[in-house]
């Protein structure tokens, strides 16, 4: 996307990354969507291709200087890029040297996060409509029904919000189940 004439003005027309090639792209550091000014980097050809890129090391060493920019979209995709170098002594070095804020570091690290997911006991990843096998006998709360371990219950549900938790029916009741206590089939 061609850069904003507001975008422009701030960056002087020169990419915020290297500080030296023209800015010819709006990019937006996610997990930011929109095209506010304070969420976007101006850059020029060759740092937006970078970022795609492995093993740019040596090209990354204009972080030195990007980090130090006031704008927390430059610094916080600075931060980012150089966590991907940071077995590379000039990026830990770099990366120690400063100190931004809290929400600039979490910003910049929440690429590096997976999200949080729904895990049966062995660690795999539940979906809504999964069949899922009890790894344990189960009480229904307020009946007198025990579900064996190795019941089946079809198509749970996740319970949203909150990982723990899936929902399935078990003798034609829809119980709250943890997740831990299942394994999917
Ligand atoms: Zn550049």
């Amino acid at each position: 996307m061609a850069v904003s004439i507001k975008l422009s003005e701030r960056c002087g027309g020169v990419c915020e990354l290297c500080n030296s090639l023209p800015a010819n792209h709006e990019y937006t550091v996610s997990p930011k969507k929109d095209d506010a000014i304070q969420n976007q980097v101006a850059l020029c050809d060759t740092c937006l291709s970078a970022i795609d890129e492995k093993d740019k090391g040596d090209y990354w060493r204009c972080l030195e200087g990007s980090i130090w920019n006031p704008e927390a979209s430059v610094q916080a995709l600075s931060y980012r890029i150089l966590q991907s170098y940071k077995e590379e002594e000039w990026a830990e070095n770099v990366i120690n040297s400063i100190e931004l804020d809290e929400d600039t570091v979490q910003w910049a690290l929440s690429i590096f996060e997976v999200a949080d997911r729904h895990k049966d006991a062995f660690g795999n990843i539940l979906e809504n409509g999964d069949n899922v096998v009890l790894t344990q006998a189960l009480n229904v709360k307020g009946t007198s029904f025990t579900a064996a371990k190795g019941t089946i219950v079809k198509r749970i549900r996740l319970v949203p919000g909150n990982t723990e938790q899936i929902e399935g029916k078990i003798n034609e009741q829809t119980i709250v189940i943890l997740a831990k206590y299942v394994k999917k089939g």
